[in-house]
């Protein structure tokens, strides 16, 4: 097991620790609370209470009804169910951004929908969404994401359902919220769209948890089918725990959500200003008005991320280069190319994102580690150049 307290974590967007009110409320659901909720005993029964609770709770948070709110596996199970189940229900094209995670992104693909691209912040374009929708007649679902998960750009689904509704007014309308819930109030995204996709280990619930929220009731085929749980919508014996847990952070990070954002946005700024002040050509990959408080994506030219992210790991510094799952990967990210950003300037991103339990110190020893592993980076690529002549 990695030494916690010797780690400086920024990988939040990846997955933020657990709220220790989120353990405590899942505990008794591992040994005591067995009982499945379905069950037609009193034992069980209490276990679907906890569920039908954990319901009403993330309904309160998302300002919808709670039967709107379907429990899932994940994250990508929510966004798979969407795009999936609105073409299963309805036939037609899918529709969504180039920028969006590939939960959302690999299913559109499959189904031949449309990609449309990204302005230079990495948002969808919102004149090539339009100009899409008025030339294809057959869209089921359109799919953008609310924040982005790896350089934290917020979208205006406000803009986004007007240019729907106007356009392809039959189609549906998703949000991967996944990364919005610490940092956006979720009541007024559900407004503007149909579907709405959670993960609740990114707001300090467990992983292997979900959240698909139907509003205006269900208008798209399940994926998974079986035992007939979540009233059909989708099946499998629930994880009592997990949604009880998942429920739990939800509401602390609602409740703490304006102050959080405060104080994480000084100390991203704190970041990216500390390792500009230290370093040449640090560029902030996106301008801070456009992006939630914990991200501080930067491109550092010079360097290949995954030589820095090494000597990072090196040194107890938990960072990432693009998306987690592609991480690892030589190609600059889908999300940077979309947005053009040059490839050189590309494969030096460095995603650093902060949450619930960073400090000032793990910036200022972010930036105390950052910066001598850029210096060696730097110096060896002149060097190898020097050499070359
Ligand atoms: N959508 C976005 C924007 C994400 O950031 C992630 C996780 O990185 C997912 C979907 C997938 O969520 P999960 O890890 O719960 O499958």
């Amino acid at each position: 097991m990695a030494d916690t307290a010797a780690l400086t974590y920024l990988d939040h967007a990846a997955s933020t620790p657990m709220r220790a009110g989120a353990i405590e409320a899942m505990t008794p659901f591992f040994a005591e609370q067995y009982a499945n909720a379905s069950g037609a005993h009193r034992f069980a029964r209490q276990s679907r209470k906890a569920v039908d609770e954990s319901r009403d709770r993330v309904a309160a948070v998302l300002g919808c009804q709670p039967n709107e709110v379907v429990f899932t596996g994940c994250g990508t199970e929510s966004d798979n169910m969407a795009v999936f189940g609105a073409v299963h229900a309805h036939g037609g094209r899918p529709v969504c951004s180039a920028a969006e995670h590939h939960a959302v992104l690999h299913p559109v693909e499959q189904l031949d929908g449309i990609v449309v691209g990204v302005d230079a912040a990495g948002a969808i374009d919102i004149d090539a969404l339009r100009t899409a929708l008025v030339a294809a007649s057959d869209v089921s679902i359109v799919s953008v994401m609310a924040v982005n998960n790896e350089v934290g750009t917020v979208t205006d689904l406000e803009e986004v359902a007007a240019v729907v509704r106007r356009h392809a007014p039959n189609a549906l309308l998703h949000t991967d919220a996944v990364q919005a819930a610490c940092w956006l109030d979720l009541r007024t995204l559900t407004p503007h769209v149909d579907l709405l996709s959670l993960s609740a280990h990114k707001f300090g619930g467990p992983k292997g948890v979900g959240v698909l929220a139907e509003i205006g009731g269900p208008r798209i085929a399940p994926l998974i089918v079986g035992g007939g749980q979540e009233r059909d919508r989708r099946s499998g014996t629930h994880n009592t725990g997990g949604i009880v847990a998942a429920a739990v952070a939800l509401e602390e990070t609602d409740a703490e959500r304006s102050t959080e954002g405060v104080r994480l946005r000084e100390l991203s700024n704190r970041l990216v200003k500390g390792l500009q002040a230290q370093l040449s050509d640090v560029i902030e990959t996106v301008p801070v008005e456009r992006k939630v408080a914990g991200s501080a994506h930067v491109c550092i030219a010079g360097v290949e991320s995954e030589s820095l992210l090494f000597l990072l790991d090196q040194a107890n510094v938990c960072a990432s280069a693009a998306s987690a799952c592609a991480s690892g990967a030589m190609d600059p990210s889908h999300v940077l190319a979309a947005m053009g950003v040059d490839r050189d300037v590309a494969l030096g991103s460095l995603r650093l994102s902060l949450g619930h339990t960073t400090t000032a110190a793990d910036v200022d020893r972010a930036i105390d580690v950052i910066v001598p592993a850029v210096e060696q980076l730097r110096t060896a690529a002149t060097q190898r150049t020097a050499q070359r002549r």
